[in-house]
C-alpha cells in the first residue's frame, strides 16, 4: 500500500468547521486536480504548509463554505494536508466527504489543492512528487483507473483556469505515473 504521510488538521491548527460536514457513504470516483492561486513561495518549510492550510482554510470559511473546501493539501515543499474536516477518516474507510471545491459536482470528487498559481510557472518536483503519490495513495483505495479518474478543475468547470497551463499539461504525465506506481 503506498501512502503518503498527511498531516492532520490538529497538526497544522485548523479551526473547527462552522457547518455540517456531510460524510456520505459511497466513493468518489473522480480526483480533481487544483492550484490554490496563492503566492509561489520559495518556503518550502512544514511551517510555511501549515501556514498555507490555514490561509485556504480562512479563506474558504470568508466564502461562506464552512471549513476548508477541498480534502486534500499539498504545499509547495511537498507537505500533504488533510483539508475538509474528517476528509481522512473517509479515506480510511473508503467514503467521502463532499467538498466545496468543484461546482455540482461535490458528492463524487475528491478535490486536492496544490499551493500556488501555475498558470506560467513551473511546478516543483517535491509538489509534483507528492501528487503521484497521494493519487496513488486515492487510485488504490477506492479502486480507481488513473487514466479515466485523474481530472483537472477545468475538465468539470470551463470556466476557471485552475490547475494553470503548467499544471494541467502534467496531468497525462501525473496519469503514467501514477499507474506505474500502481503497478508495481
Ligand atoms: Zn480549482
Amino acid at each position: 500500500m503506498v501512502e503518503p504521510r498527511v498531516y492532520t488538521r490538529a497538526e497544522w491548527r485548523a479551526l473547527p468547521p462552522t457547518t455540517t460536514i456531510r460524510y456520505l457513504d459511497r466513493q468518489p470516483d473522480h480526483i480533481v486536480v487544483h492550484h490554490t492561486a496563492g503566492d509561489n513561495t520559495t518556503d518550502y518549510s512544514l511551517a510555511a504548509a501549515f501556514r498555507h492550510s490555514r490561509w485556504i482554510q480562512d479563506l474558504h470559511m470568508a466564502n461562506g463554505w464552512g471549513d476548508s473546501g477541498q480534502q486534500l493539501t499539498i504545499s509547495r515543499g511537498g507537505y500533504v494536508m488533510e483539508g475538509r474536516r474528517y476528509s481522512l477518516r473517509a479515506i480510511y474507510e473508503r467514503q467521502h466527504v463532499s467538498g466545496v471545491q468543484t461546482a455540482n459536482h461535490n458528492d463524487h470528487t475528491i478535490g486536492i489543492e496544490n499551493e500556488g498559481i501555475y498558470v506560467t510557472a513551473t511546478v516543483p518536483t517535491a509538489l509534483f512528487n507528492s501528487l503521484v503519490t497521494t493519487c496513488a495513495w486515492l487510485c488504490q483505495t477506492y479502486g480507481l483507473d488513473p487514466y479515466a479518474a485523474i481530472v483537472g478543475h477545468r475538465d468539470y468547470v470551463s470556466t476557471t483556469v485552475c490547475p494553470g497551463d503548467r499544471l494541467y499539461a502534467r496531468l497525462p504525465e501525473l496519469r503514467q505515473r501514477v499507474a506505474a506506481v500502481l503497478a508495481a
